[in-house]
């Protein structure tokens, strides 16, 4: 059984760390905030009080963290990931992060003998809980080969998208669909409800015709037609609108280097930026339906 350290046991970070030590490895976690820390050892793993005494002898280091910034700086900074780490050992990075950063950290940690791959996921708190995330994969073959393993205790799917930062790359086209696929459901949501026509009904019609997506029928943006969406608990998150505000400025950025047109993504992220500031950004993304019904 593996040494595992796991920096970041929030909403995804501390369901996926659970799943490793169901399956009996030996799992030091380390996030700042406490509460995380007290859920991991009540799972069953060690807390560390700070990155190099969760990394300290490891041998695969698991990242769940917020933004890119958060990245460098757990790996790269004074006193992270790098400094500590035996050589050779993996890093497995399943934050959401820009391409570049993915490419930028990636390259140093093989630079410095490591082993990388840039492994963000999808499926939500859920997919984490039950371990059937899907893992979109960046990196070398047999690094993503060592990896296989542990990923698969976390998820059901695992692709192998190509070189570093290509997980991250599918990871920014597959939000991007979803912020734009989540407006639209809401807007028809909206337009039904003005025309006087039942959200059950829509939901009944839609989610059986073309209309049908998985922000329908997962998330539905009302609350009723799907028991488990964040709408039938006041919008408590489920995938907070800030992290999606963050996936669509990622998309845009990528978009802009790389001089592709996505106009809809464009006018998604400034939907949830407006959203986002008007005290929308810790509810879940689904709650876009009430900037869309002018509240
Ligand atoms: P979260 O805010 O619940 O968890 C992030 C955790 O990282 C927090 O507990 C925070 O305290 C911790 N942290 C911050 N700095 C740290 C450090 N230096 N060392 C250790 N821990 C540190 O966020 P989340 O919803 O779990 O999302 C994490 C990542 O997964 C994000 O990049 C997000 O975009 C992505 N993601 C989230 C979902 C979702 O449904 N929530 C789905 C897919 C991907």
């Amino acid at each position: 059984m593996a040494h595992i350290a796991f920096l970041g046991l929030g909403n995804m970070g501390g369901p996926m760390a659970a799943n490793l030590i169901k399956a009996g490895h030996s799992v030091v976690g380390f996030d700042p905030v406490e509460a995380s820390l007290e859920r991991h050892a009540a799972a069953g793993g060690s807390a560390a009080k700070s990155i190099a005494g969760a990394v300290d002898g490891a041998d695969v280091v698991v990242s769940m963290l917020p933004t890119g910034a958060h990245v460098h700086a757990a790996y790269v900074e004074q006193g992270g990931v790098f400094a500590v780490a035996r050589k050779g050992a993996l890093f497995i990075d399943c934050s959401t992060i820009d391409v570049e950063d993915a490419r930028e950290v990636g390259n140093a940690a093989k630079a410095a003998g490591f082993g990388f791959i840039d492994a963000p996921v999808s499926g939500g708190v859920g997919g984490a809980a039950a371990g059937t995330l899907t893992f979109m994969v960046g990196g070398d073959e047999a690094d993503v080969e060592a990896a296989r393993p542990f990923l698969e205790l976390m998820g059901k799917t695992i692709v192998h998208a190509g070189g570093l930062g290509t997980g991250q790359a599918a990871k920014i086209c597959n939000n991007m669909i979803l912020g734009i696929s989540m407006i639209a459901v809401a807007e028809g949501f909206v337009l039904a409800e003005k025309l006087g026509l039942d959200a059950q009904k829509l939901y009944d019609i839609s989610s059986k015709s073309s209309g049908q997506c998985w922000s329908m029928t997962s998330y539905c943006p009302v609350p009723g037609p799907v028991p488990a969406s964040p709408a039938n608990r006041d919008y408590a998150p489920g995938f907070a609108a800030a992290m999606m505000l963050k996936d669509l400025k990622l998309a845009q950025d990528a978009a802009r280097t790389a001089g592709a047109s996505t106009p809809l993504g464009a006018q998604a992220a400034q939907l949830y930026q407006v959203f986002c500031q008007n005290g929308g950004a810790a509810t879940d993304f689904s709650g876009i339906i009430k900037l869309l019904r002018g509240a």
